[in-house]
């Protein structure tokens, strides 16, 4: 005899089998589906109709043929159950709301007033409460991932440090946007989340990758690192601080307290700091120093970009650095490639040929040396944190017994606990 518990945590975990398989390969057919996941064909039949009426796939492609009608195939509704992503970073909030299979259906991007607490979170407040209250009223939202810089708890849901603004310390943000907003709500560092967005829709060698070092380049240095088709956290989730590896024990002051680490040196703000220096001493420069308070490395981009040598020299400099740096990680971790991400890449063209001089150099024999720089947008955070939530949702689906139960918005107090996300979609 059947024990029901079991038969119902079966039924459970074939129906995320199934909804996993089709947010993979949709569209799909089911006997195609069948072959995948190895289900009996009743299974398949009962279990992706009860997908379907729960709102979560759509029937597509019911072309007719010479063969007669082809049969339909199943992909995730592009129409419903979605995810909202929020890349919260200092150079501002990139928000996108998303589809289970990460498809962009709209973005928002939102400046801050002020580099404050206060100012931060109203800007947080405003954009959530218009896409929850304005645009999507009336859709299922499955969660919120907020995709943060800095130092990161994942466990515990806080931001522990952002860099550059005062009076952050240990903020709650996973339980103040639950309490306020009523939607499971998952915190990672913002370089995991562009893997995530880099492995599902970067370019093609980066989508087979299965070792792989992400680096996001702009006002400061983050990375993330894959391995075995995996993101690898470390012990406590604070892997990847690569931007506090100490260069020189005697150089400038972080901001994370110590001296010297490389952040002051790779970065938009190091830039601007070594400039100010420079300038300072009486360097010369055609760069317009006037908007360097607003505009930052990108004042020093377009001046190099125009044949300033100070700029210029800037530029080389931050790529020796980087180079070296780069060849440290290819020496540790012999990945399958290394990408470049973020606004700073903008200007590659000042620092590319310095980068390539120092991994010729310095990569150990044997060891390839692919460094890419991607091809996604200013949302790349913001949608692969999406993509995250995504994938913790259909390992806590549950459609319930017998008929299909809408998976309602939640409202303040009903709250679903998702796990630590940690798997990169293969
Ligand atoms: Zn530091």
């Amino acid at each position: 005899m059947v024990n029901p518990r079991n038969s119902s945590q079966i039924r459970r975990s074939n129906i995320q089998t199934l909804l996993a398989s089709i947010r993979q390969n949709g569209p799909i057919s089911k006997r195609d589906l069948q072959k995948l996941t190895g289900l009996s064909w009743g299974a398949v039949s009962s279990l992706t109709g009860l997908l379907h009426e729960s709102g979560y796939v759509v029937y597509t492609g019911k072309q007719i043929t010479n063969m007669g009608r082809k049969p339909s195939e199943l992909d995730i509704n592009p129409d419903d159950h979605y995810l909202i992503g929020v890349d919260l970073n200092l150079s501002g909030i990139c928000g996108v709301v998303t589809d289970m299979k990460g498809r962009i259906v709209r973005e928002w991007l939102r400046l801050f007033a002020r580099n404050e607490y206060d100012c931060i979170m109203e800007t947080l407040f405003s954009l959530l409460d218009e896409i929850l209250h304005e645009v999507f009223p009336h859709k299922h939202i499955i969660g919120i991932g907020l995709a943060v810089q800095g130092f990161v708890d994942i466990e515990n849901g806080l931001s522990t440090y952002f860099p550059h603004v005062q009076h952050w310390k240990d903020v709650p943000l996973r339980r103040i946007l639950e309490q306020r907003y009523g939607y499971p709500t998952l915190l990672m560092h913002d370089p995991h989340c562009i893997m995530v967005a880099e492995r599902a829709f970067g370019n093609s060698f980066m989508r087979i990758a299965q070792n792989a070092v992400m680096i996001r380049l702009d006002n400061g240095i983050g990375m993330s690192l894959m391995a075995n088709g995996q993101l690898y956290l470390g012990a406590n989730g604070k892997s990847g601080e690569f931007g506090h590896i100490p260069i020189d024990p005697d150089g400038p002051l972080c901001s994370c307290g110590n001296r010297g680490c490389l952040d002051e040196y790779v970065s938009g703000n190091g830039l601007v700091r070594r400039f100010i220096e420079l300038v300072n001493q009486g360097r010369e420069t055609s760069a317009d120093i006037d908007s360097i308070g607003n505009t930052g490395y990108k004042t020093l981009g377009a001046a190099g970009l125009n044949g300033d040598s100070l700029c210029l020299e800037l530029f080389r400099q931050m790529g020796e650095y980087l180079g070296l740096s780069l060849s440290i990680l290819f020496n540790m971790f012999n990945p399958d490639l290394v990408v470049l991400y973020g606004d700073l890449t903008a200007y590659r063209s000042l620092f590319t040929d310095a980068i390539e001089k120092q991994l010729a150099s310095h990569v150990y024999a044997g060891i390839p040396v692919k460094l890419d720089y991607s091809e996604l947008g200013r949302n790349a955070a913001a949608q692969g944190v999406a993509l995250l939530v995504s994938n913790q949702a259909i390992e806590e689906l549950d459609l319930g017994e017998g008929e299909a139960v809408a998976a309602e918005g939640q409202r303040p107090g009903e709250v679903t606990r998702y796990g630590n996300a940690v798997d990169v979609r293969d």
